[in-house]
């Protein structure tokens, strides 16, 4: 159990392809160890999502968890997820602006994102999954799944909607919380 440090943007780590984990290594304790360390700095550092590229390790691990976030108090829950090798895909052409943050970067954007993607990926035993995932939800597995790839979401938005963090609770937060409430309560997620 280790708490990693994340890097931040500007930091060439952030900006590397991970490269898959070979299936037949993920039983090994340098695999298992990361997913440990990813889930103990995610946890430590209140994130939704933590991809392994953030803590400077090139390999395609991303693990997630929602319960009651203080960073994103209107998430819905999303149980812990351990994603090797995922892969999403949209399912239509349905989209939701989403005003998202990252551990890796100290402001705040607004991103498009599907809203309907499927995702495959092995967990930490192994196991193969095939799943829908919706909502914010499904915004939250884009935006793990760009780290993998080398982006973050600041490449994706538009920088006029850039804002830091005081300024997102200032002018932001309310009409934000209220859309996005109402688009998880229609979404289900
Ligand atoms: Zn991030």
């Amino acid at each position: 159990m280790a708490v990693r440090s994340i890097v931040q943007i500007g930091d060439p780590a952030l900006r590397r392809v991970a490269d898959p984990v070979p299936p037949d290594e993920i039983g090994a304790p340098w695999v298992q160890q990361l997913v440990d360390d990813l889930v103990d700095t995610m946890r430590h550092a209140n994130g939704a999502g933590l991809a392994a590229t953030q803590i400077g390790e090139p390999w395609r691990i991303a693990v997630m968890e929602v319960t009651h976030n203080p960073r994103y108090p209107y998430k819905p829950p999303i149980p812990l997820t351990v994603a090797i090798n995922p892969v999403i895909e949209p399912l239509d052409g349905e989209m939701v602006d989403i005003n998202e943050g990252c551990l890796s970067v100290p402001w705040r954007g607004v991103v498009a994102r599907h809203v309907n993607v499927s995702a495959q990926y092995l967990d930490r035993d192994g196991v193969a999954h095939d799943e829908v995932k919706r909502g914010l939800t499904a915004g939250t597995w884009q935006h793990e799944c760009d780290h993998l790839d080398g982006i973050v979401f600041a490449d994706r938005a538009d920088p006029a909607t850039f804002m830091t963090w005081e300024m997102f609770e200032r002018h932001h937060r309310a009409a934000f919380v209220e859309r996005i409430t109402a688009f998880v309560e229609w979404a289900g997620s």
